[in-house]
C-alpha cells in the first residue's frame, strides 16, 4: 500500500466532493454525454449491463468522473482499480467473479496492462468466461469460470500503446479532449457552488483561461484563488483577486507554471531550441518522464511551444517569444 502524502490526500478529497454525480452535471463533451444517454436508456430498457467503454485522453479530463457517472446512471456498483495492481490471472479473476451483475468495473492506466493479463479480459469481455488452469504439469486442465455480466470501463492515457485486440472489444471508445473557456468558466462556477464561495463572471473566466483546458486544474485553481481572496480580500472571488492570487502562484496568462516553463527554457536555452530527447529533458528538469509526456507536454503542444519531432523535442519561435527569448536566426523550427 502506497502512503498518500498531505498533500495528495487533499487533492483527493477535494476531487470526491466536487465530481459531477450525473451526466446532466458533466460539463461539456456533448458528443460523448449524448452516445452514452442513448446506450445507458437501451442497456436499461433491455437489463442488460452497459457495453465495455475506453475513455482516453490526458490526466484530469474526467474519465473517473464518468466512470462513475455511468455506475450511477445504471444503478450498479462501481468497482474500481488500476492496471498496475493488476499483476496475476487470478488478481483479475478475483475481481471479475465477485462483481454483482452489471456492475461497472474501472480499470484505470488501462496501457499498463501486461500483454498475458491483457490476453486474460478478451473471453471475459466477450464471452463472460475465465478460462482458469486447474492443476499442475501433464494433470493440468482448463475450465471456464463463468462470469457475471458486466461492464469494463478502461481509462487510458495513452490510448495509442493498446493493441488493437484490445481496443476493438470496447463497443464504446472515445477520446476526451480539452475543456474550451466557456465549458470550465461553467466548472468554475459549479465548484464554487459547491464550495459555497462567491465567483464573479470575470473571476470565473480568469482561472479558466488559466486552468489548460483541465476540470482538475480548474478546481484547485479556484481553491487556491478562494484561499487568497479570504486572506487578502473580501472573499469574492473577481477578475483582481484571480489574477494576483494566479500571478502568487507564478501561473503565467496562459496557464503554464514554473515547470512547463523550465521544460520550455531548457529546450530553448541548454539545448539550442532542441531536438532534445525526452530522458535527457526529464533529467534535465529533474521531473518522471512519464509525467512530463502526461501532464506537461500535451499542453505545450498544444500552445504550439513544443513539437515531437523522430530526433527529439524542439521549441517553435512562439516558445522563445513568450519565454521573452530572442530566437536563434535559424531555429530549429
Ligand atoms: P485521472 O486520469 O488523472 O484520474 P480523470 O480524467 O479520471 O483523471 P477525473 O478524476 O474524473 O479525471 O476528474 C478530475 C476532477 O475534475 C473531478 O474531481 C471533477 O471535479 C472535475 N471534472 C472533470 N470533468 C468534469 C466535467 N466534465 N464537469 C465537471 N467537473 C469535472
Amino acid at each position: 500500500m502506497r502512503i498518500q502524502t498531505p498533500e495528495e490526500a487533499f487533492a483527493e478529497d477535494l476531487d470526491r466532493s466536487l465530481r459531477p454525480r450525473t451526466l446532466a452535471d458533466f460539463v461539456g463533451q456533448d458528443g460523448l454525454k449524448a452516445q452514452l444517454q442513448v446506450s445507458l436508456e437501451a442497456a436499461k430498457a433491455r437489463g442488460e449491463a452497459l457495453d465495455h467503454v475506453l475513455l482516453a485522453g490526458p490526466p484530469g479530463l474526467g474519465k473517473t468522473s464518468l466512470a462513475q457517472i455511468l455506475a450511477a446512471e445504471m444503478g450498479v456498483p462501481f468497482v474500481q482499480t488500476a492496471a498496475p495492481a493488476l499483476e496475476r490471472k487470478a488478481d483479475i479473476a478475483a475481481f471479475l467473479s465477485a462483481l454483482e451483475p452489471r456492475s461497472v468495473f474501472f480499470v484505470d492506466e488501462l496501457h499498463r496492462l501486461s500483454r498475458a493479463l491483457e490476453e486474460t479480459f478478451y473471453p471475459a469481455m466477450e464471452d463472460l468466461q475465465l478460462p482458469i488452469t486447474l492443476g499442475q504439469g501433464a494433470g493440468a486442465r482448463v475450465t471456464n469460470l463463468p462470469l457475471p455480466p458486466f461492464t469494463l470501463v478502461g481509462a487510458t492515457t495513452r490510448a495509442g500503446l493498446l493493441t488493437t485486440p484490445l481496443r476493438d472489444r470496447f463497443g464504446i471508445q472515445h477520446r476526451l479532449e480539452p475543456y474550451d473557456g466557456p465549458e470550465l468558466t461553467a466548472i468554475v462556477h459549479r465548484s464554487a457552488h459547491i464550495l459555497g464561495c462567491e465567483v464573479q463572471e470575470a473571476g470565473a473566466s480568469a482561472i479558466a483561461r488559466r486552468s489548460r483546458g483541465t476540470p482538475r486544474v480548474a478546481n484547485r485553481l479556484l481553491k487556491r484563488v478562494r484561499d487568497f481572496a479570504e486572506v487578502r480580500g473580501r472573499g469574492v472571488v473577481d477578475a483582481a483577486t484571480a489574477d494576483a492570487a494566479l500571478d502568487l502562484l507564478q501561473i503565467d496568462d496562459l496557464g503554464l507554471d514554473r515547470l512547463d516553463r523550465e521544460i520550455l527554457s531548457a529546450v530553448c536555452s541548454k539545448f539550442g531550441g532542441g531536438p532534445v530527447g525526452l530522458s535527457t529533458l526529464a533529467v534535465t528538469v529533474g521531473e518522471e518522464q512519464d509525467t512530463i509526456e502526461d501532464v506537461y507536454e500535451p499542453y505545450l503542444l498544444q500552445c504550439g511551444f513544443l513539437m515531437r519531432t523522430p530526433r527529439g523535442r524542439v521549441a517553435t519561435a512562439g516558445a522563445y517569444a513568450h519565454l521573452g527569448l530572442e530566437a536563434p536566426e535559424d531555429p530549429a523550427l
